[in-house]
């Protein structure tokens, strides 16, 4: 048994970060403060290829993922498998990654960051870039669905240090952004956004 070093990323609040994840290891999405939504992608290297709810929700067949779940791409190969997950699960799959466009519609300032722009951000820090923003999974995010189909937007039920760790099943760009939404209810405690980690490295032999 090889122990692989574990390498902790910082993901700054209302920022992004991408970060390479070979085939084999474990990503940790640790939701520091606990009140932090984590609007999670992943991407191949082939091009227009990533991990995609739609087709997640159709293979699956239900509305939130959790532990033993294999996520796949918008080419039905699969790419992640959620190992474990701490918080009280239900992550969000439906609602559109924050943007420009959104914060506009909110009457937020035309500079408002947004998830949208922090995936193409990390994206070019890597030396990628995708022509879409896909839906993200929206980690540690409450949108209960009502019997008559309707959302409430909640705060997270999430506590501090929770942990959903994904093992990857392809080599993967991971993106990871921690929103930086302060007008919906998407964000806990003061709304504001915090520091995320995330913590990659490990298998299951470690
Ligand atoms: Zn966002």
């Amino acid at each position: 048994m090889t122990e692989e070093t574990v390498v902790r990323h910082r993901v700054p609040a209302g920022h992004g970060l991408a970060a390479a994840v070979r085939a084999g290891q474990h990503v940790s999405v640790v939701n520091t403060p606990g009140t932090q939504v984590v609007d999670t992608w992943a991407f191949t290297s082939e091009p227009g290829e990533h991990l995609s709810m739609d087709h997640c929700r159709e293979v699956l067949q239900r509305l939130w993922f959790g532990v033993g779940d294999t996520l796949v791409s918008s080419r039905y190969r699969p790419l992640l498998t959620v190992v474990a997950d701490t918080s009280p699960g239900r992550h969000d799959t439906l609602i559109v990654p924050c943007s420009t466009a959104m914060y506009e519609r909110m009457g937020a300032a035309a500079d408002h960051r947004s998830c949208a722009s922090n995936l193409h951000e990390a994206l070019a820090v890597v030396g990628r870039s995708s022509d879409v923003v896909p839906a993200a999974w929206n980690l540690f995010m409450s949108v209960p669905v009502g019997g008559d189909g309707a959302l409430t937007f909640e705060r997270p039920h999430s506590r501090a240090g929770d942990r959903v760790v994904l093992r990857a099943e392809r080599d993967l760009v991971l993106v990871c952004s921690a929103c930086p939404d302060d007008l919906y209810p998407t964000n806990g405690g003061t709304g504001r956004p915090r520091d995320v980690h995330l913590e990659i490295g490990g298998s299951d032999a470690a």
